[in-house]
């Protein structure tokens, strides 16, 4: 790897290969003129016990998907050493910075944590974090989780997601996986292809198996979201034996793909976003998806977009005002109809 030899400058206050539940902070260094040796506190903890599968769960990727992260947060609190065999790694706000401000990206450099793998550590903050968890986190992990969710503008049907893989054994894997946390939905892309910057694809640099989520969002927590959540993180612990935990038995998950670009709907135009569709319906190709209003000449037809597909509608945009370009909604296709 091009950035061999290079040394991450966080300051880990844990020790990952000490047993027992530990929690801390991943010093960032950041000297500023409120605080001249300062450092940015990203909580993080581990909870080890012995030999065993070793297990990366992260949130907080986005600031401003908060499902994971309240999920993690309760998990730290209520695991215990005696329950795991093995080691869990847990950091619930991984952009921390973009946690505290609410927000998707970092306000310290707008960088989107998950557009920045594999991270610089010279670079800024968020490259900075990146690398860290590239190369020490996921370099000593066997399996890696990153709970997303739709976050401010997008809100999803509670689903896991994977990337298959070039060895069937492996995606086999992550399936059952996906029906071992049982969500509604989940959905398998294509293998990655060549390098990528996601926290997806620096685990697939490493060897790691690994699965996200689109858990539910509109930055907002709820109940039903946030029950699917902590079911589905207790069970995929219980399911690799890491973690000694009684837990409902996973109700099915309808297995789905999302086959291209243009299973996505965007915005023709900047206005006022309509939807005509709602988060499970089934929809057609050529079926109006929404419509775009101009509130700055309202007696002008508005824009109508249209599904380019047949299939389920996963994900819908929250935000009435839009901008061209901006994503409206996405479609998933049953597995075996693709
Ligand atoms: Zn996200």
């Amino acid at each position: 790897m091009a950035d061999e030899g290079k040394r991450s400058r966080l300051y880990l206050e844990l020790d990952l290969n000490k047993d027992g539940k530990q929690t801390g902070f991943l010093r960032v260094p950041h000297s500023v003129h409120r605080s001249a040796y300062g450092w940015i506190p990203i909580p993080i903890a581990c909870i080890k016990n012995g030999d065993g599968p070793r297990v990366l769960l992260q949130a907080g990727n986005h600031g401003d998907e908060w499902e994971g992260q309240v999920a993690l947060g309760r998990l730290i609190r209520e695991i215990e050493p005696a329950r795991v065999k093995g080691r869990i790694i847990i950091l619930p706000s991984a952009n921390f910075p973009a946690s505290l401000a609410g927000m998707r990206t970092s306000p310290i450099d707008d960088g989107n944590l998950n557009r920045t793998f594999p991270g610089d550590p010279d670079g800024t903050v968020t490259q900075q974090i990146a690398f860290f968890i590239e190369h020490v986190l996921l370099a000593q992990s066997d399996f890696g989780f990153d709970f997303h969710s739709g976050g401010s503008s997008l809100t999803y049907i509670p689903s896991t997601l994977a990337r298959r893989s070039v060895d069937p054994a492996q995606t086999e894997k992550v399936v059952a996986l996906m029906k071992a946390f049982g969500a509604p939905i989940s959905y398998l892309g294509a293998a990655l292809q060549g390098a990528d910057r996601t926290f997806t694809a620096a685990a697939h640099r490493h060897g790691v198996t690994c699965m996200g989520t689109e858990l539910g969002g509109g930055g907002q927590v709820t109940p039903a979201v946030l029950k699917v959540a902590e079911d589905g993180i207790r069970r995929i612990l219980a399911h690799l034996g890491v973690y000694r935990v009684d837990v409902p038995p996973a109700p099915p998950t309808r297995l789905l793909t999302v086959a291209g670009d243009d299973y996505y709907v965007y915005a023709p135009e900047g206005g006022v976003f309509e939807p005509l569709a709602e988060l499970g319906d089934e929809v057609k190709s050529g079926q109006p998806a929404g419509r775009i209003h101009f509130n700055d000449t309202p007696w002008r037809e508005p824009a109508v977009a249209s599904f380019r597909h047949d299939g389920l509608v996963i994900c819908k945009r929250v935000p009435g005002r839009t901008e061209r370009g901006d994503c409206l909604f996405h479609l998933g296709s049953d597995l075996a109809a693709i």
